[in-house]
């Protein structure tokens, strides 16, 4: 994710405490036993620790963090944050946020998040190994990792290469265990990783916008017209969720108005192209001085308050206060951060008219891959990689007789594009494609259901819960 200016965050722990709000508000609407909701919100392990790693000419101490949220489901799943603002609330928050997300996607595992208290920026390729295998190994000694245990993934400041030294650790570990790769995702191609998973985050909260702003009935409630094109959006934060949610919303057709990064914002109503900001930035160093923007500010909130029709934050938590929200124009906002409005702002932005897709929905679809990527693993085998070819061949068949009874004869392109197998990516986007559009059907199912929901939030909490408790019926935990 993107670097946004956060020193607001350094004494901030309220995160935990305002995801359970957010969850205590939605238990009115279930029917369940209040100790079953007690043991769905809690941080069922939380484990703090801190590692020597060698500097320089002496030694510093690593504090680190992970926490798995619930075992309803195995493994337990979430990103390791590197951050220096990373504390144990907001591990905790984010954990929380992963079995809530986990389950509003259908995807079986439990919520986990990890976090070390790093600027990476501050350290070599070499010292940042070393942290990542040395956290890896405190994770094996505790059995806090591993393909049915608990699977880390990328998060803010991680990535791809912090992923194949966390598979190799382990690997090396865990000598002739068939599906260790299994144990982390968000690993490289070439490492046992899937295509599409890099994108994956993005697609999805661009599919939630998409999906959301489709609904005839909603849009007019909110003064909006149907359909994403043509739709002003604001992104805040050109890191790997934001990026490639401007970049999918453009392809299906929004207007990207306004890029925020911590440096400050750009706009312009007649449309930025994302693809040049993002190089612009790279080149300089900065998205201020971009020559396509109308106007720069150098406050990022101050990017946000433009006009637009959605804004997507997609960079930290707590952007949007009471403090900012009464200052948005936009009528739609599609979380693809982890808790970037705090709940009393949602409940303005609400009186304001607007409409809130929450985080734990709207940013699942890397999770959603994640889970493809570990059965990928777990089978050893790339998807599409059996059966392409037999489809091929059937499709081909299929062709020549219809063309053969019909005499008809298609265009090479036409040909092409019937008879062609499905791809890896292809199976993986329409995966996550499946799963977004699903997944948002049911929160709204459940939000029409009761006019006393106050919104997507709280109705996908509600679904999340009667979800889990069931799990815990199940396991014969409650009654
Ligand atoms: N860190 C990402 C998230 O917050 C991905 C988690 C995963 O793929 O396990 O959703």
């Amino acid at each position: 994710m993107a670097t946004i200016n956060s020193s607001s965050l350094t004494l901030d722990t309220h995160f935990f405490a305002d995801v359970c709000s957010n969850f205590d508000y939605a238990a009115q609407f279930t029917k369940h036993d209040a100790g079953l909701l007690d043991q769905i919100k809690s941080c069922n392990s939380v484990y703090r620790f801190r590692f020597p790693i060698r500097r320089g000419n002496g030694f510093e101490v690593i504090d680190a963090w992970r926490v798995e949220h619930s075992h309803h489901q195995s493994p337990t799943k979430g990103g390791i944050r590197y951050s220096e603002m990373v504390n144990e609330d907001e591990v905790m928050a984010l954990a929380a946020l992963m079995t809530y997300k986990c389950a509003i996607v259908n995807v079986p595992f439990g919520g986990a998040k990890g976090g070390i208290k790093i600027n990476p920026k501050n350290y070599t390729v070499q010292e940042l190994e070393n942290i990542t295998r040395r956290y890896t190994v405190e994770l094996i000694k505790k059995n806090f990792i591993g393909p049915s245990i608990d699977v880390p993934a990328p998060d803010y400041g991680s990535g791809e290469r912090e992923m194949s030294w966390i598979a190799d650790t382990y690997a090396t570990m865990n000598p002739g265990q068939l599906d260790a790769m299994g144990a982390v995702t968000g690993k490289p191609i070439a490492l046992h990783g899937i295509q599409g998973r890099r994108e994956a985050t993005g697609r999805g909260v661009a599919i939630a916008a998409r999906e959301c702003v489709s609904v005839a009935e909603d849009m007019q409630k909110i003064g909006l017209t149907p359909g994403i094109s043509g739709k002003k959006v604001i992104v805040q934060g050109l890191g790997n969720v934001g990026y490639y949610s401007a970049k999918f919303l453009a392809e299906f057709g929004a207007l990207i108005v306004g890029l925020c990064e911590f440096e400050g914002a750009i706009y312009n109503e007649d449309g930025l192209d994302v693809e040049a900001v993002f190089q612009h930035r790279k080149a300089t160093g900065s998205i201020l001085g971009y020559p396509g923007a109308k106007k720069e500010f150098k406050n990022t909130l101050e990017g946000l308050e433009q006009p637009c029709d959605i804004l997507v934050p997609a960079a930290l938590e707590n952007q949007l206060t009471v403090s900012n929200i009464r200052n948005i124009k936009a009528k739609v906002i599609v979380e693809g951060a982890n808790g970037p409005t705090s709940p009393e702002a949602e409940t303005i932005f609400y009186q304001m008219g607007g409409l809130v897709v929450p985080d734990m929905y709207a940013n699942a679809g890397g999770v959603t891959v994640s889970y493809f990527e570990w059965l990928k693993n777990l089978s050893h085998v790339a998807f599409g990689r059996i059966n392409r070819r037999f489809e091929e061949n059937s499709n081909l068949n299929l062709v020549n007789m219809v063309e053969g009874i019909t005499g008809l004869a298609l265009t090479p392109l036409q040909r092409a594009t019937i008879v062609k197998g499905a791809s890896e990516l292809e199976l993986v986007n329409s995966g996550l494609e499946d799963t977004m559009i699903r997944s948002y059907h049911e929160i709204r199912e459940v939000y029409k259901s009761n006019e006393k929901i106050d919104g997507l939030r709280t109705a996908a909490l509600v679904g999340v819960i009667n979800k889990i408790a069931v799990s815990y019926q199940n396991l014969g935990i409650w009654p």
